[in-house]
């Protein structure tokens, strides 16, 4: 059993910290919303009134928030006088450079440290099987893993200080342009009277094959579990699509990666979200090559 102080309880913290609850760890957590506090709390998060309070006694502190200037803010609070061998673990999706300045902080402060962004949603975060993606030491991993299990179903160290946010914004980035050629194809196919099933048929058993179509098939129909089939209800909202997508940008800026796609992609799902589409799932963005930019 470990003693865990989990910082932000929203939509994806709140169910990660439930499930570390049922797992037998004591949690308890912070978040600035009241709301979000007291629904923690129904699933057995003990509460806290302040983020010192929460981190006093903690072996571990996991941060699940939205921006990297939140989790600097946090993890300098953190960091300020730690206990020794505090484990921090931020699951928040965020920039490359800030999750390694928050790397940099907790290694001055003596803590061990992880970036440890995930995959799968809120249904993953409920389910406990989320996808973790870990960037850090050796030992941190080792340490972190076990609890990492008990929220999720598949954990992957994929580097040093930072590699966690670098594999799941490429990985996002990948997604993003793919969606696109899904909907671009499946929009050509519908001016050429080609059915949405024969095209699928085609596609997802041949080279045009990817997860965009065959698993999250952007029209309704041949995937019925797809968002399509559900008046594109998220799923994975455009709004959260669209910050990947620039994160991606400002990492390919900083290293001088050169991703006109991902930048197309960036451009076009900005324009998705400022027609209001940001609270539709993002396969929805089919919509808007229909009506031709
Ligand atoms: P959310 O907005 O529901 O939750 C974030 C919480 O952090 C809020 O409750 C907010 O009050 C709290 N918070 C902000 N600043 C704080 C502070 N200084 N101290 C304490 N609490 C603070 O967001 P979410 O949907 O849970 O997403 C969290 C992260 O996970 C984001 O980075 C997001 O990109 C990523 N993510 C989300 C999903 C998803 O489907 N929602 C999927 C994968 C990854």
């Amino acid at each position: 059993m470990t003693r865990i102080a989990f910082i932000g309880l929203g939509n994806m913290g709140g169910p990660m910290a439930a499930n570390l609850v049922k797992a037998g760890h004591t949690v308890t957590g912070f978040d600035l919303s009241h709301d979000m506090l007291a629904a923690a709390e129904k699933s057995g998060v003990k509460p806290a009134n302040m983020l010192t309070d929460a981190i006093a006694d903690a072996e571990v502190v996991i941060t699940m928030l939205q921006k990297g200037a939140q989790v600097l803010t946090v993890w300098g609070d953190i960091t300020r006088s730690p206990a020794k061998d505090t484990l921090v673990i931020d699951c928040s999706t965020i920039d490359v450079d800030s999750a390694r300045q928050a790397h940099a902080m907790a290694k001055q402060a003596g803590c061990l440290s992880l970036d440890a962004p995930v995959s799968g949603g809120t249904g993953g975060a409920t389910a406990a099987t989320l996808t973790f993606m870990a960037g850090g030491s050796e030992e941190s991993f080792a340490r972190a893993k076990p609890l990492l299990e008990a929220m999720g179903k598949k954990i992957v160290h994929c580097g040093d200080a930072g590699a966690g946010q670098a594999a799941k914004i490429c990985n996002n980035m990948i997604l993003g342009i793919s969606m696109i050629g899904v909907c671009e194809a499946f929009v050509l196919g519908e001016k050429l009277g080609l059915s949405h099933q024969a095209l699928f048929d085609v596609a997802s058993t041949s080279s045009g094959q990817c997860w965009s179509i065959n698993t999250y098939c952007p029209v309704p129909g041949p995937v019925p579990t797809s968002p399509a089939n559900n008046s594109y209800k998220p799923g994975f909202a455009a709004a959260l699509m669209l910050k990947d997508l620039r994160l991606a940008q400002e990492a390919a800026l900083s290293s001088g990666a050169a991703t006109p796609l991902g930048a197309e992609a960036a451009q076009l799902f900005s324009l998705f979200e400022k027609q209001g589409n940001g609270a539709r799932d993002f396969s929805a963005i089919i919509e808007m090559f229909r009506e031709r930019i």
